[in-house]
């Protein structure tokens, strides 16, 4: 077993007892449940809404590599800079170059997976920058020295008390401040560092092939002030957040606004194309945009999986998974969780290491049923498995085990040589490895045979 395997089940299995945990996950997803059908009424079809941009996204990852040199084209034309980074650390060397260059000791950084992935905030800290995290639910996390817990929601699993108690540990307030109240404090903090920081960070919910623009989604204007704030912004960006065209965003805002927070639309959608321009008074200075691929390119060479790049990140497949409201965004061990991360993770990072994230489903389809972009995420993940035997990372009592189940079944004496009694001790005494981390195997206590013979004499 893998060392992230180990941990996943050793985190996996406090939190699904962590009874606290769960409370505060079902609340806020029965308020994200709530509203969201409300969000779907603003549709005529939503299920060809769904389909239409799924048709979208497939144009643009089979396309892709065109569309990345439409939109280098026209963002440079806009006076944008554009780098291309193969992997994490290329990225973190582009950062870094560009802020020695700009003398730069703050940043103001918006809510970002994508630099996540690539762990920014610990280079930038190593490299003596100080990185302020803008989002309300980021600066939680920060604060708290957590991982974002969920990719729409970082600070999902805290309640208001817990937010409050936090508040007056590190930055001493009073404990009892009401939500309104600890936005206040976030804000008058986080306003000091947007006129500091000479640079500012965010990702992009799309790029844009025809105008070379990127599109920001969010709730609380953090990344509009990080970007336009600065001199310099830089957005660091995955490939695979290719839009052809900006007319697509009349589809795909609505969609990524329901299905991630029920809304009809996002307070604040932002087009971003370049640097300020000669009669523009807002906006930085310069832009940069760091395309990323690291591992991405995996993916798109894999027929079957590419369809996992369609994903907008709307964290309905999270909300909806009951493995994910039981153990929790941070037991996953990775980036990203749920069933899309358990769907790509083993694609970006390596399949020997996280093969195990395609097991923690029970393939109830569920994750499928809500995705904004009808990726088959259930099926990918059967794929995943499918792939983790073929490639060999499967461990060897795995495969004799499988063997043995697979002779036993296939053989109608050996099925019919003993009872169910003795078929449950069997499996669940000496299988032990199975019955671990699940519950025990219930044979039925009359054969196939057996059964079928008294139907018949009926
Ligand atoms: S896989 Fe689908 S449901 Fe899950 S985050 Fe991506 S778009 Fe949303």
């Amino acid at each position: 077993m893998s060392e992230t395997s180990a941990t996943f089940k050793a985190k996996s299995t406090v939190k699904s007892a962590d009874l606290d945990h769960r409370q505060k996950i079902n609340f806020n997803i029965a308020r994200y449940n709530a509203v969201v059908p409300q969000g779907k009424h603003q549709f005529a079809d939503v299920h060809l809404a769904r389909e239409r941009a799924k048709n979208v996204k497939w144009k643009a990852i089979e396309t892709l590599d065109q569309q990345l040199e439409a939109f280098e084209k026209n963002f440079t034309r806009n006076g944008g800079k554009l780098l291309w980074a193969a992997d994490a650390q290329e990225a973190l060397d582009q950062v870094l170059e560009i802020c020695r260059e700009k003398n730069c000791k703050t940043i103001v950084k918006s809510k970002s997976m994508v630099t996540e992935e690539i762990h920014l905030n610990p280079f930038l800290e190593k490299n003596n920058i100080e990185s302020v995290e803008t989002d309300l639910g980021e600066y939680i996390q920060q604060l708290d020295g957590e991982a974002p817990y969920h990719i729409v929601t970082p600070a999902m699993h805290k309640s208001k008390e817990d937010v409050a108690k936090l508040f007056a540990e590190k930055l001493g307030t009073d404990p009892k401040l009401s939500p309104e109240e600890l936005t206040l404090v976030a804000r008058e903090k986080l306003r000091e560092k947007y006129v500091q920081a000479e640079v500012g960070i965010t990702g992009a919910n799309f790029i844009i092939s025809d105008t070379g623009s990127i599109a920001v989604t969010e709730n609380e204007g953090n990344a509009r002030l990080s970007s336009a704030f600065p001199k310099t912004h830089i957005a660091i960006v995955g490939i695979e957040k290719m839009i052809p065209s900006l007319t697509d965003l009349g589809l795909f805002w609505p969609l990524l606004a329901t299905y991630g927070t029920g809304q009809k639309i996002t307070v604040y959608n932002t087009i971003i194309s370049g640097p300020k321009q000669a009669n523009e008074t807002d906006g930085p200075e310069e832009m940069y945009v760091i395309l990323l691929d690291n591992g991405r390119t995996n993916i798109i060479g894999n027929a079957k999986q590419r369809e996992s790049l369609y994903c907008i990140r709307c964290g309905a497949c999270l909300n909806a998974c009951p493995v994910y409201k039981n153990i929790g965004g941070h037991s996953y061990g990775a980036t990203y969780s749920g069933p899309i991360g358990s769907v790509i993770t083993p694609h970006l990072q390596g399949m020997p290491e996280y093969k195990h994230l395609s097991y923690a489903s029970s393939l109830c389809g569920n994750c499928t049923e809500v995705c904004a972009v009808k990726i088959n995420l259930h099926e990918l993940l059967l794929e995943n498995r499918n792939e983790a035997v073929e490639t060999g990372s499967s461990s060897f009592g795995e495969k004799i085990a499988w063997k043995m189940w697979k002779r036993a079944s296939l053989n109608r004496g050996m099925m019919n040589m003993s009872n169910g009694k003795m078929k449950n001790w069997f499996i669940n005494k000496v299988f032990t490895g199975w019955k671990k981390h699940r519950s025990e195997l219930h044979f039925s206590q009359k054969t196939f045979n057996e059964m079928w013979k008294e139907r018949f004499k009926k």
